[in-house]
């Protein structure tokens, strides 16, 4: 049972929300009636959940806050992809992206409206290429923080979304029992109810995590950043492989494989540090090892960073090698999507304005 009394509603799951009733005298059906009231109904309020007891919402008001989803900006539009900017509760900024169906974006979940998710205020990992790390790790999101995301996106857009992946700003492994607790929420019947092949995992390699998930039931999909395959390449571009090397992160994968499903890997092409025909190859043999599909990525440029994309000519070569070894993989070509991948920028902009204008956070 969550015990944060001052926690949000939307981090408990339906039996966090059968043992609070229970434990106040009410009976346990009132908590799938609050579930209900949450996620298929998509209250605004506790006043509005008409059918549960006076007594119920004033105990819920009291002990847990309500969350509104504050989007303070919008970018993009409805045909391509839209950026969203939430202010939390504390003033931090956060940022989700919504990308309309299209073809060939994440492998078999293409004609899906995906909503890619923030996890934490910042990046701890550092990975220097990246817009989310620039200025270091702030704190975790907690779970509702998590599913907001989802129900505040929906409701600004009008869109149903039925495909997340946990590749915004943050490292979700890095805050796995909040992730785990908004995936149950994501996934439940009686929550927002998208299945768990339509919610991808996306992490830097932190291969103790890799194990624990291997062992742990909840039900997703996992995809590894690679972006260097020897540890010379990852370790320039990656802090985290001097932690995790080459060979402990693909023997925790070799273990999540076996106990439980196959995994898909990320490789952003950068000029000049990953995109070589040498990389290629050792890429092709790591993907081998792991029955992995690949999806390739032209690097996005991030501003105040140095880094560029290949030629369309080098992605291309790149690209055929990993097909002459028989890897799957796929090659992202759309430029509307330019926008999702360098996730982290528009809070990032937006936050150095604030600083510049020394506006105060908006509670
Ligand atoms: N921390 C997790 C999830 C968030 S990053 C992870 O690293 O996997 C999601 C993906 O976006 C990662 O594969 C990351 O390497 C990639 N990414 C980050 N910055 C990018 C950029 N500027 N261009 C293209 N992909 C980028
Ligand atoms: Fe963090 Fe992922 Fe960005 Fe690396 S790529 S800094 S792990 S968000």
């Amino acid at each position: 049972m969550l015990v944060d009394a001052k926690g949000s509603i939307l981090s408990l799951l339906l039996h966090d929300l059968t043992e609070y009733v229970v434990a106040r005298g009410h009976p346990a059906y009132r908590g799938k009636q609050i579930a209900d009231w949450l996620y298929k109904r998509r209250t605004a309020s506790y006043e509005e959940m008409t059918d549960l007891p006076q007594t119920l919402r004033a105990q819920l008001a009291a002990e847990f806050h309500f969350p509104k989803a504050n989007v303070v900006r919008v970018l993009g539009s409805k045909d391509t992809t839209q950026k969203f900017l939430f202010r939390l509760r504390d003033g931090n900024l956060i940022e989700s992206v919504l990308i309309p169906a299209s073809p060939a974006l994440y492998g078999e979940t293409s004609d899906r409206r995906t909503i890619c998710v923030s996890s934490q205020v910042g990046c701890a990992y550092g990975c220097n290429f990246c817009a989310s790390g620039l200025e270091g790790w702030t704190r975790n999101l907690d779970a509702g923080e998590i599913v907001q995301q989802l129900t505040g996106v929906e409701q600004v857009s009008g869109e149903k979304i039925d495909n997340v992946v946990f590749m915004g700003m943050g490292e979700p492994l890095a805050n796995l029992e909040n992730l785990k607790r908004a995936l149950g929420i994501i996934n439940g019947s009686w929550g927002l109810e998208i299945g768990a092949r339509h919610i991808t995992v996306s992490t830097s390699g932190l291969a103790p995590q890799i194990r624990e998930l291997a062992d742990d039931p909840t039900q997703f999909r996992l995809a590894l950043s690679l972006h260097g395959a020897t540890d010379e390449v990852r370790s320039q571009i990656m802090p985290v492989n001097r932690k995790y090397p080459l060979n402990v992160l693909l023997d925790a994968c070799d273990y999540y494989v076996a106990k439980k499903r196959r995994m898909m890997f990320e490789y952003i092409l950068i000029a000049g540090i990953n995109d070589t025909d040498e990389q290629a190859r050792a890429l092709a043999k790591i993907a081998k090892r792991l029955y992995a599909k690949i999806n390739l990525i032209p690097y996005n440029t991030v501003e105040s960073l140095n880094w560029s994309r290949p030629s369309r000519s080098t992605q291309e070569r790149f690209h055929s090698i990993l097909r002459e070894h028989g890897i799957i993989s796929t090659l992202r070509r759309e430029k509307g999507h330019d926008i999702a991948a360098a996730c982290g920028q528009l809070r990032l902009q937006t936050k150095r304005a604030e600083q510049e204008a020394q506006v105060a956070p908006v509670g």
